[in-house]
């Protein structure tokens, strides 16, 4: 029988647990709301009406019913904004001083009202304290193993060889390949080189494939030079699911790639459930034989279950995760996300109101090489920028940080779940 004293010791520290997580909740949900104002959903006001306020004021509406709409959205919001803005305690003239300056001054005062804060360890009764979870939702690139890292040392030395053997100045290159990949929707296309407008008039009558083959052997070896998992990932996921604990994967990469690293590192079966979008597209004529080496069964999943999510939805969209959790947790206050980015992971499990973990050691945007990837990517040029000012300022705050490593995980949460027998 225990002593009456550690009896109330762990009851305040569940208490204690409790009170912090709720705490830092709110704190979310007063960020997010913060987010919420900073978001332009009204351009064409914002640039040209500067007098014009969150709730309407000192503007007329538009005279098109798709304009008046927004605009009385935009007013209605603004006005639940300035009632709970009041209610967070902000001074009513300085809301109503907000609410006048406009959303594109919002940034500012934002951050100066509330600056990025550091996300630190649960303490309780002068000792740390791990809240219980029972599912663990992780993205993949940059999360369990060097994404940038893995792209960068693959995609550059095919690229130099392109141009070597091209002659095509690589700027161009560079242009022509953002175009090919944002109309791919990824930054990872197999059929690139069958794409690329000045190497089709360069080779009119020649298979591009065996033109280039050194280009892309030097892709190949470049890729299995730089392929690992970061140290500790796969013991860490291990150790969660022996705990009863089931591992859900959400990548944005596409399902070809993304099936082939987790087959690489064997996180086949280690992973329970892999939700990443389809795989893309050929152009005509070039098929998945054309592409790759060896049968397709090769490439797919045996064990880890591989669900596609919704064309066009991607992070920091909540509705993927919030459809994973609703359908995997019966508690969603038991559920811990992991990723790297800032702008959408931790947004998006704060949105969905789970626990958010940022995997502050996988943070690509300042190695070198990072704007090779900015100059070729898929993402749209405000995505870029976006990341960029949100790299340089942050105004996401994490709830929990990882830094050295994935298997502070096992430090920060107590994992228990009822999955022991999935083992
Ligand atoms: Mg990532």
């Amino acid at each position: 029988m225990q002593p009456a004293g550690i009896n109330r010791l762990e009851r305040c520290r569940g208490d204690c647990v409790e009170a912090e997580l709720a705490n830092r909740r709110r704190e979310n949900t007063r960020q997010s709301m913060e987010r919420d104002l900073l978001r332009p959903r009204v351009p064409e006001r914002c640039g040209t009406h500067p007098d014009s306020g969150l709730d309407g004021h000192g503007a007329e509406p538009p005279s098109s019913p798709v304009g008046r709409a927004e605009w009385s959205r935009t007013r209605a919001r603004g006005k639940v904004l300035a009632v709970l803005l009041k209610l967070f305690g902000i001074d009513s003239e300085e809301t109503a001083e907000v609410l006048r300056r406009g959303r594109h001054s919002l940034g500012g005062w934002c951050q100066q009202l509330r600056p990025a804060r550091r996300a630190r360890p649960l303490r309780c009764c002068g000792v740390e304290a791990r809240p219980a979870a029972s599912l663990l939702v992780t993205d993949l690139d940059n999360t369990l193993y060097d994404w940038f890292g893995i792209w960068h040392g693959s995609f550059e030395p095919m690229l130099r060889e392109i141009v070597r053997i091209s002659g095509v100045p690589r700027k161009q290159l560079e242009s022509e390949i953002r175009v090919v990949h944002q109309r791919r929707g990824t930054s990872e296309y197999s059929a690139l080189l069958q794409e690329l407008p000045s190497l089709l008039d360069r080779h009119p009558a020649e298979e591009l494939p065996k033109v280039y083959a050194s280009a892309i052997e030097a892709f190949r070896r470049g890729r299995k030079r730089t392929m690992r998992l970061y140290p500790g990932v796969r013991d860490t996921l291990t150790a969660v699911r022996a705990a009863g604990v089931r591992v859900v994967a959400y990548t944005e990469s596409l399902a070809f790639y993304t099936s082939l690293r987790l087959r690489w590192f064997e996180l086949d079966g280690v992973v329970d459930i892999l939700f990443s979008p389809a795989d893309h597209d050929f152009p005509a004529g070039v098929s998945v034989q054309d592409i790759r080496k060896l049968p397709n069964e090769q490439y797919v999943l045996k064990l880890t279950e591989h669900r596609h999510t919704p064309p066009g939805l991607l992070k920091p969209e909540p509705a993927v995760l919030a459809t994973i959790v609703e359908e995997m947790s019966s508690d969603k206050s038991g559920v811990v996300y992991v990723g790297d980015s800032l702008m959408k992971d931790v947004a998006m499990a704060q949105a969905v109101g789970v626990m958010d973990v940022w995997a502050q050691y996988g943070v690509a945007q300042s190695r070198e090489g990072y704007d090779l990837l900015r100059r070729v990517s898929h993402w749209p040029q405000e995505d870029v920028e976006q990341e960029r000012t949100i790299a340089d300022q942050p105004h996401v705050a994490p709830t929990f940080t990882l830094t050295s490593g994935f298997g502070q995980l096992l430090e920060l949460f107590h994992f228990a779940g009822p999955h022991v027998d999935a083992q």
